[in-house]
């Protein structure tokens, strides 16, 4: 994948799609597969956004059934079936154990019934059916775990994702059929011709040059940024969206094979705390939020409400602030709704502007497949459109492989080939690739991690990456496990460098 700047002002595009987050990744993949000629700008990072902080669950969201939203759970639920085909490199099962202890809001028949319910709405999708724990079983599956007050619990089962790889697979299968994409590349103005828009104006934030980009159809898929783009169309245009806080912290510290799905005390919330590369993700929160989307972070509330959390969990682990790998912050663009956050629905819906700019909110990640489709349909509605049920992605297939003879194949650690057999599925060949063209390319980066220099140079090959921390944050992930020494850092940057 090429970042061409200049071939964006050469035609009149199909459809231009701003933002290149999970929405806009899948629109342009959908759109290109369509035959249509697409264009996609991102002003920072693809997936840079809210499409890399999220819980990383494809899930059909067990809490949605307590808000009565089955048609969105069942909904979730077959989309997760259809990711877990689609992209089983990264989309995975995952067991979530929900512990119930005598004070909990929620009792254990609920929480049964709960499961059940989910199980139901997920038919033929189910990918194992929950289960009802002990209490013996639990202090047995999750050691450390508070015993005084556990009654029991369930277990279920839904799908964990790298988001921002996924985000990036859609960029990667989108270019692959024919899109222009690139990141680094704000829309600044729209270009207007009698009253409705025709383009968009645009910065390359590489080159610091300003072009132009037309065409037929513009969909501002920017999540967060919807109410300030919408005022680049038209200054008075009110409010569309609802921006809530959502923190994840990364503690150094795996407590159990299995996800853990709790019930706060201090509210009505519930939260994760989700094996993540050998730590713990634990999150999130959920706040309203009315400052710039640019300017959200975690804040010493927010970190100490979710470590508060984890030690009434494990009262014995002397959980520290010290332990926190790294902590990152997002905001759910949730189409406007009354009540708390918790209660607003994640439902998507697709809008137009006097103007003709198309614009999608709400939604979520899980869903994406179905936003862009639907999205499609309203866009192009004159159209008879046959969406096939199958998606594929650019590491799309099943990877059956040896990895202890391929590790010795290759001179490489059995972690570094399932690593790689993970992050890019089917494409986990490029990598070796580049490591037999270049055997100094199978080197460690660092000490903190099975991955090695063959993925920076492919990333900076393949993946279009412009800063370190593109590599380091959505190409390897690298940043989640708080790496102190700093040489991940200098490896990269040195690659980088020399582009
Ligand atoms: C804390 C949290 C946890 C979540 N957990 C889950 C979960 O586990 N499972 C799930 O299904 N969903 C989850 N979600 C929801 C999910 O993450 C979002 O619905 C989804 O990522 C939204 O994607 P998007 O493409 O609409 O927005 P974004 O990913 O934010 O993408 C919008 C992009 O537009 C770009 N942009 C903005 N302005 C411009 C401009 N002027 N020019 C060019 N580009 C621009 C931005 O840089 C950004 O990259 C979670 C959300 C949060 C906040």
């Amino acid at each position: 994948m090429f970042r061409d700047i200049n071939r964006f002002s050469k035609q009149q595009y199909d459809l231009l799609i701003i933002g290149g987050g999970i929405n806009g990744a899948a629109i342009a993949n959908m759109a290109a597969q369509y035959g249509l000629s697409v264009a996609l700008v991102e002003r920072s990072d693809f997936a840079s956004g809210t499409s890399s902080k999220s819980t990383k669950l494809i899930h059909g969201g067990l809490r949605y059934i307590e808000h009565l939203e089955f048609d969105l759970v069942k909904e979730s639920l077959k989309e997760r079936a259809i990711q877990l085909k689609c992209a089983p490199h990264l989309v995975k099962p995952l067991g979530f154990i929900i512990p119930v202890y005598k004070k909990d809001r929620r009792p254990l028949w609920m929480m049964r019934l709960g499961v059940s319910l989910y199980d139901f709405l997920s038919g033929k999708n189910t990918i194992k059916k929950h289960c009802s724990l002990r209490r013996q079983d639990i202090l047995e599956r999750v050691p450390g775990i508070k015993k005084e007050g556990l009654v029991g619990g369930v277990m279920y089962y839904d799908a964990q994702m790298d988001d921002a790889r996924l985000c990036l697979e859609n960029i990667l299968s989108a270019d692959s059929k024919g899109a222009h994409v690139a990141n680094y590349v704000e829309v600044q103005a729209f270009v207007k011709q009698n009253l409705k828009v025709i383009g968009a104006r645009v910065k390359d934030l590489v080159t610091l040059n300003t072009f132009e980009i037309k065409a037929k159809k513009i969909v501002c898929a920017v999540g967060p940024w919807t109410n300030f783009i919408l005022k680049l169309d038209h200054k008075e245009t009110p409010t569309k969206i609802r921006t809530t806080k959502g923190i994840h912290i990364v503690y150094k510290k795996q407590f159990a094979h299995d996800a853990l799905f709790i019930q706060s005390t201090s509210d009505k919330r519930i939260f994760f705390i989700i094996p993540w590369y050998g730590h713990s993700l634990i999150g999130t929160t959920d706040t309203d939020y009315t400052g710039h989307p640019d300017d959200v972070q975690a804040t010493d509330e927010d970190i100490e409400y979710l470590l508060r959390e984890t030690r009434r969990i494990f009262p014995m682990e002397n959980v520290s602030r010290d332990e926190i790998a790294t902590t990152f912050a997002g905001l759910r663009p949730l189409v406007h709704g009354k009540g708390s956050p918790s209660d607003v629905s994640r439902k998507h819906i697709i809008e137009q502007t006097p103007s003709d700019i198309f614009y999608v909110i709400g939604g979520k990640y899980t869903t994406y497949r179905k936003i862009a489709q639907d999205c499609l349909k309203y866009i192009l509605k004159n159209e008879k459109m046959e969406f096939p049920e199958d998606y594929t992605l650019y590491g799309s297939g099943n990877v059956i492989e040896d990895v202890q003879e391929l590790a010795r194949m290759y001179q490489l650690d059995v972690s570094t080939v399932q690593l790689l057999m993970d992050k890019y599925g089917t494409r986990f060949k490029d990598i070796l690739h580049f490591v037999q063209e270049d055997p100094r390319l199978k080197e460690k980066i660092c000490t903190c991690s099975p991955a090695i220099r063959a993925q920076v140079a492919y990333s900076i090959k393949v993946e279009m990456v412009c800063m370190v921390d593109d590599v380091i944050w959505r190409r390897l992930g690298i940043g989640y496990l708080g790496c102190k020494t700093g040489k991940c850092r200098e490896v990269i940057e040195r690659y980088l460098k020399k582009k």
